[in-house]
C-alpha cells in the first residue's frame, strides 16, 4: 500500500532522513520506533504530503506523492486534492481537532468540504464512527469539554472517516494522561485486528507495538537500522543502535 524509495529529506543543511527505504503491505501494521530527533514524525509528514523531500519517491496505492510524473513539486491545491484521492489518513500528538466545532462535525466536517459527502451521508458516517470509538453519549460536545483520550478517540474517527488506504498515527498517547492510554490504544487495536487498517504507527509504547505490528521499524539518524517481526527485533537487536534505544527504554 506504501512504497517509500530512497527518501531523502533535509532541513536547512541538517539530514533528517537520510535514504529511507520502506514498504507496508496492505492490511499491514508497521510501528515506527527510534529516539527522539530520529526522524519518526518527518518521515509519518512526507507521507502525508505535509512536507516536500529532497530526493526519492513515495507511493500510496501506487500513486506517486508530491512530485508530478515531470518531477516537479505539486502545488498546494493539487497536494489536497491528491491525498484525499489517494487516501491518507493521519492523528497527530496532539490531536489537532477544530476546537470551534462539535465532536460530530469534526467528524463530518471535512467529509462534506473534502470529500464532497452530501451532509445527511456525513452526519450518518459521523454517528456511525463516534459509535464505533465509544463517544456516541458526546456527539455534541466541544473539544475542550472532552478528555484527552476522548478528544484523540474523535482525531482518530475522523482520520477514518473517508476510508484511508492507509492510517499514519503519530505518538498518538504521548500526549495522554497515563490512565487515558489505554482507551486509546485499544480503539488502535480494534482497528488493526478487527478492521485490519493498514496502519504506520510511531510510538514509545513497546508493548502495544509488540501486541499490534506485523513489523517494527527502528529509524535512528535518520536511517532505518533495525526491522522485522515485533518479537524479533524487540527481544534481540543486533544493530549497536537498536540495542542501546531499546535497552533506555526498559
Ligand atoms: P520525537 O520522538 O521527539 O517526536 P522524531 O523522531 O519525530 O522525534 P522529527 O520530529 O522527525 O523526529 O525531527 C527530526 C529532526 O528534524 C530533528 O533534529 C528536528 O529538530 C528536525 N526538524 C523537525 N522539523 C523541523 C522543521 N520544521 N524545521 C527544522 N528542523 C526540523
Ligand atoms: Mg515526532
Amino acid at each position: 500500500a506504501v512504497d517509500v524509495a530512497a527518501l531523502r529529506k533535509s532541513y536547512d543543511k541538517q539530514m533528517v532522513l537520510a535514504g529511507v527505504d520502506l514498504t507496508v503491505r496492505i492490511g499491514e501494521v508497521v510501528a515506527l520506533l527510534g529516539p527522539s530527533g530520529s526522524g519518526k514524525s518527518t518521515l509519518l509528514r512526507c507521507i502525508n504530503n505535509l512536507e516536500l523531500w529532497n530526493d526519492g519517491s513515495i507511493k500510496v496505492g501506487g500513486r506517486r506523492l508530491g512530485f508530478s510524473d515531470s518531477g516537479k513539486a505539486l502545488s498546494p491545491r493539487l497536494l489536497a486534492q491528491a491525498r484525499a484521492e489517494v487516501g491518507v489518513g493521519m492523528v497527530f500528538q496532539q490531536f489537532n481537532l477544530f476546537g470551534h466545532l462539535t465532536a460530530k462535525e469534526n467528524i463530518a466536517g471535512p467529509l462534506r468540504w473534502v470529500h464532497g459527502v452530501s451532509r445527511i451521508d456525513a452526519d450518518r458516517r459521523a454517528t456511525e464512527l463516534l459509535g464505533r470509538v465509544g463517544l456516541s453519549h458526546r456527539a455534541d460536545a466541544l473539544p475542550r469539554h472532552l478528555s484527552g483520550g476522548q478528544q484523540q478517540r474523535v482525531a482518530i474517527a475522523r482520520a477514518i472517516a473517508p476510508n484511508p488506504s492507509v492510517l499514519l498515527l503519530d505518538e498518538p498517547t504521548s500526549a495522554l494522561d497515563p490512565e487515558l492510554v489505554n482507551e486509546v490504544l485499544e480503539v488502535i487495536r480494534r482497528l488493526a485486528v478487527e478492521d485490519g487498517l493498514t496502519m504506520i504507527i510511531s510510538t514509545h509504547q513497546l508493548r502495544f507495538a509488540s501486541e499490534v505490528a506485523d513489523r517494527v521499524v527502528l529509524l535512528a539518524d535518520g536511517a532505518i537500522v533495525e526491522e522485522g517481526p515485533a518479537d524479533e527485533v524487540l527481544s534481540n537487536p543486533r544493530n549497536p543502535v537498536a540495542q542501546r534505544f531499546l535497552n533506555a527504554m526498559e
